[in-house]
C-alpha cells in the first residue's frame, strides 16, 4: 500500500495539527483505511495487530463528530484495563488538543467513583473506560446516554478474554439505535463476531493484518553463488543446520519442481507446493509438513500464503524473491512465538543490490556468510555421531559387541583405531567418506602455507587463460574466487593453488568439468 499522508484524509486542520505536534508523519495501514470509512457514518470492524494505531484510527474521525456546545457524553470508548483506558484518553487528548471545549475523561475502577462524578458534572463529551465502571456509572445516572453518537469496543477480543461480555452487552442494549458502533480488535475470534452482528449495523470489515513486520528473532546471511551450484550448496547447509522443518522459496513453480526433485534424488523428505496443485494434493503436502514426514517444503510465495505451521526452523531463499516485501514474509515464517530462526539467501551476480534495497526496505541486516565446503560438512556430520555415540557407550550395554570386536582382533591384525575409523567413514555415508580428507593427504605439493598446488593438463596453447581456471574452479565448487591462489600458466599445463581445505572437493568436482569446451585432468602437483 502506498503511504498514505494524513492530509489526504479530510481531516480537520485543528486535528492535523495535533497529528503534527504529536510526530505523525504518515498514517498507518489501519488508520488510512479506517479513518474514511468511519467518517461516512457507518459501523466498522477494524482488525490490526497491536501497536499499529488503532486508537486514532477512531480517535480522530470521533473527535471530527463532537459538537464542543453539547456538555453530554456523546462517545463512549471501552477499554479492557485501566491502563489501556488512560493510555487511550491520553492519546485522544492530545488529538483533541487544538479543539477548544472537548473534553476527555478515563474513568476506571479503584478510582474515587466520587471524584469521577463531580469530573462528570463539568462536562465530558468523549468518556474513556472500563466496562464495569461505566456500567456502575449508568446505574447511577451520574452519565446520560441520551446524546451519544457513538461506542468504540476497544481491544474487543481482550474485553472477552477478561469475561467483560455481558457488560459490554448491558450497556450496549442502553444506548441510543441510531449510534455508530465501531469495534477494534487485533484478533477476530468468533465470540466477537457474534457481538458484532447482535450490536452492530451492516458493519464493514477493515482488516489490515501483516505477517509479523519484525525480523528482530531471525538470523539473517546470506551466499553469493552460481546458479548452478545452488542445488549442492542448498544440500550442505541442510547437513550443517540440520532443520527440522524448513521451507525454501523459489519464484517459479518449474523451479520448485526442478529442486524438489533433485532433492528427493539426494535422499532428503522433501515436497512442493505451487499454484499448478490442485487442493487435494497440497492438503496430503501441507499434511505432510506439519507432521513432520515432509522436512523440506519446497513453495512458491502464491503458494506459501497459506500456510500457518508455527514451527519452521529455517527459511532458504533460494531464488531472491521478486519484491522487497516478500522477503519479510518469507522470513516471517521462522522466528515466531519467541523462538529463533535462522533465514539463509542466496543471490547471483548482480542481484547483490538487490539485496541492499531489501535491508533498506526491511530495516534489516542481511550478514554475509562463506560457503560451507564438504570439509565442514563432514565434520558436522562426524559431530554428531560423535555424540550418538557416546550416548551409547554411556547409557547401553555394549559388552556382546565388544566380544565380537576383541575376537575381530585376534583373527585379523587390525587395531581398535582402525575399526573405529571403518566404521565412522560408514556411519558418515559412503559419499562423504570419500570426500571427507585428511588435511595432511596431499604432502608437499609445492604450494604457499595452508595451499595445495594442483596439475591441470589444459594452458595456453588451448586458449586457456586464468581467468578460464578461476572461473571453472569457483562455478563447479562454489569456493570464492577470492580464496584460490596463484595460477601459473604455461603451454600445455597449469598450476592453481587452493586452500587445503577445500583441496579434495576441487578435485572431486572438477574431475567432471570442463575448461574450453574440453574434458580435462586435475591431480595433485608432484614436488619436483
Ligand atoms: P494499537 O491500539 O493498535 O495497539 P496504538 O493506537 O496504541 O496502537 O498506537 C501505538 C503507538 O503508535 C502509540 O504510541 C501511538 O502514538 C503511535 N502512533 C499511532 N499512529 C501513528 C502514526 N501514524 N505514526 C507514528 N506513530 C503512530
Ligand atoms: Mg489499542
Amino acid at each position: 500500500m502506498e503511504p498514505v499522508r494524513f492530509e489526504d484524509l479530510g481531516i480537520d486542520d485543528r486535528i492535523l495539527r495535533a497529528v503534527t505536534e504529536m510526530g505523525f508523519e504518515e498514517a498507518t495501514p489501519i488508520q488510512a483505511r479506517a479513518i474514511p470509512e468511519v467518517m461516512t457514518g457507518q459501523d466498522i470492524i477494524g482488525q490490526a495487530q497491536t501497536g499499529t494505531g488503532k486508537t486514532a484510527s477512531f480517535g480522530i474521525p470521533m473527535l471530527q463528530m463532537m459538537d464542543p456546545k453539547d456538555k453530554h457524553v456523546q462517545a463512549i470508548v471501552l477499554c479492557p484495563t485501566r491502563e489501556l483506558a488512560i493510555q487511550s484518553a491520553e492519546e485522544i487528548r492530545k488529538l483533541a488538543k487544538f479543539l477548544h471545549g472537548i473534553k476527555v475523561l478515563p474513568i476506571y475502577g479503584g478510582q474515587d467513583i466520587v471524584k469521577q462524578i463531580r469530573s462528570l458534572k463539568g462536562g465530558v463529551q468523549v468518556l474513556i473506560g472500563t466496562p464495569g465502571r461505566v456500567m456502575d456509572h449508568m446505574r447511577r445516572h451520574t452519565i446520560k446516554l441520551d446524546n451519544l453518537k457513538m461506542v468504540v469496543l476497544d481491544e474487543a477480543d481482550e474485553m472477552l478474554n477478561m469475561g467483560f461480555r455481558e457488560d459490554i452487552e448491558t450497556i450496549l442494549s442502553q444506548t441510543p439505535e441510531e449510534r455508530q458502533t465501531l469495534l477494534f480488535s487485533a484478533t477476530m475470534p468468533q465470540p466477537i463476531m457474534e457481538i458484532a452482528r447482535t450490536y452492530q449495523k451492516d458493519a464493514k470489515i477493515v482488516k489490515v493484518v501483516k505477517k509479523e513486520l519484525t525480523v528482530a528473532n531471525i538470523e539473517q546471511y546470506y551466499y553469493e553463488v552460481r546458479p548452478k551450484n545452488k542445488e549442492e550448496i542448498l544440500s550442505r547447509l541442510l547437513d550443517i543446520y540440520n532443520p527440522a522443518l524448513s521451507i525454501v522459496f523459489c519464484n517459479t513453480k518449474k523451479q520448485v519442481d526442478e529442486l524438489v526433485e533433485g532433492l528427493k534424488g539426494r535422499g532428503y523428505f522433501a515436497e512442493g507446493l505451487h499454484g499448478d496443485m490442485k487442493q487435494q494434493q497440497r492438503d496430503r503436502v501441507m499434511n505432510g509438513f506439519r507432521n513432520g514426514r515432509t522436512e523440506i517444503l519446497v513453495a512458491t510465495d502464491v503458494a506459501a500464503r497459506g500456510i500457518d505451521v508455527d514451527d519452521v526452523d529455517a527459511v532458504f531463499n533460494y531464488d531472491l524473491p521478486q519484491d522487497d516485501e516478500y522477503y519479510v514474509h518469507r522470513i516471517g515464517r521462522t522466528g515466531r512465538a519467541g523462538k529463533t530462526g535462522k533465514a539463509f539467501t542466496f543471490i547471483t551476480g548482480r542481484e547483490f543490490y538487490k539485496l541492499k534495497d531489501i535491508q533498506r526496505y526491511c530495516r534489516t541486516k542481511i550478514m554475509a556468510k562463506q560457503v560451507p565446503s564438504l570439509n565442514d560438512v563432514a565434520n558436522v556430520k562426524a559431530d554428531k555421531i560423535f555424540e550418538k555415540v557416546t550416548g551409547m557407550i554411556d547409557e547401553e550395554n555394549l559388552k556382546p559387541y565388544i566380544r565380537m570386536i576383541e575376537e575381530k582382533l585376534e583373527k585379523d591384525d587390525y587395531t581398535t583405531l582402525d575399526l573405529a575409523a571403518a566404521f565412522l567413514k560408514m556411519a558418515l555415508g559412503d559419499d562423504s567418506g570419500e570426500k571427507c580428507v585428511e588435511v595432511d593427504d596431499f604432502g608437499d605439493t609445492g604450494a604457499e602455507d595452508g595451499m595445495v598446488r594442483l596439475f591441470i593438463n589444459i594452458g595456453k596453447s588451448q586458449k586457456a587463460r586464468p581467468g578460464d581456471i578461476l572461473g571453472a574452479i569457483a562455478g563447479e565448487t562454489g569456493i570464492a574466487g577470492s580464496l584460490i591462489g596463484t595460477i601459473d600458466m604455461y603451454d600445455k599445463y597449469t598450476f592453481v593453488e587452493v586452500p587445503r581445505e577445500y583441496a579434495k572437493e576441487v578435485l572431486v568436482a572438477m574431475s567432471s568439468a570442463k575448461i574450453k569446451g574440453r574434458s580435462i585432468n586435475i591431480e595433485p602437483a608432484n614436488r619436483k
